[in-house]
């Protein structure tokens, strides 16, 4: 059971969800996680170590055999992966067309699904995802889930310089076996094409104080 709050933010690629959940972090004075950069960091550590990452019985065996380590330093996600942060490098094109075939293997969904658990024992977090409010912090009454247009996603990475096949990435997460990508019926439904990110936060804010989040 977390210790501290969790709002729980899922949602598709690039539907804006890290604006909007750094945004709403800052609002409540939360600390701000993105557990796709986990996934991303595991994944470049993956193909730096020459890994196919479609064979997942090498994904799965270098997990077993590589120590993970995730905390909190300075407000902000710490992330380790063999004594190596992989942070830095995880907008690489090469890391977007790996992510979800690495994100499938159930090994590595367990590894980080605990490290992501106990985070909310050092702060109340703000934490986006595929999986947080259906399988990461179920029992959380926080819960939100980004979409827009697809077209609107495309052009956002676009204009942010990204080769990114978002819609590819969306079919693989929301099919796989293990924590597929979905709205948890609880959670209530943003539309960031919509919506700026400030409007977004603004229903959002509302709707914490509806479910009884003092602020
Ligand atoms: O959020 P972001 O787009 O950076 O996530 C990258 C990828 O990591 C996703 O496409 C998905 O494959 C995987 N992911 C996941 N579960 C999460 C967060 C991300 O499977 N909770």
């Amino acid at each position: 059971m977390p210790i501290h709050p969790v709002v729980a933010v899922d949602g598709t690629a690039a539907s804006g969800k890290s604006t909007f959940s750094r945004s709403l972090a800052e609002r409540l004075g939360f600390v701000y996680v993105s557990t796709g950069e986990m996934y991303r960091g595991v994944t470049w550590c993956v193909q730096e170590r020459g890994i196919d990452p479609q064979d997942a019985a090498a994904v799965e065996a270098m997990i077993a055999a590589t120590p993970i380590e995730t905390t909190l330093r300075g407000g902000e996600l710490a992330f380790s992966v063999g004594g190596i942060d992989p942070l830095p490098h995880v907008r690489e094109a090469r890391v977007n067309d790996g992510v979800s075939l690495v994100a499938k293997v159930s090994a590595v969904r367990r590894v980080l699904v605990a490290q992501q658990q106990r985070l909310a024992e050092l702060a109340p977090l703000v934490m986006e995802g595929r999986d947080i409010g259906s399988v990461v912090f179920p029992a959380t009454p926080f819960k939100f889930y980004i979409d827009a247009d697809p077209a609107v996603r495309a052009q956002r990475r676009a204009a942010q310089g990204e080769r990114d096949s978002v819609l590819q990435r969306d079919v693989i997460d929301s099919q796989r076996k293990d924590s597929p990508l979905q709205c948890p019926p609880d959670a209530m439904r943003l539309d960031s094409g919509v919506y700026r990110v400030d409007e977004l936060v603004t229903q959002a804010l509302e709707h914490l104080r509806q479910r009884g989040f003092s602020f």
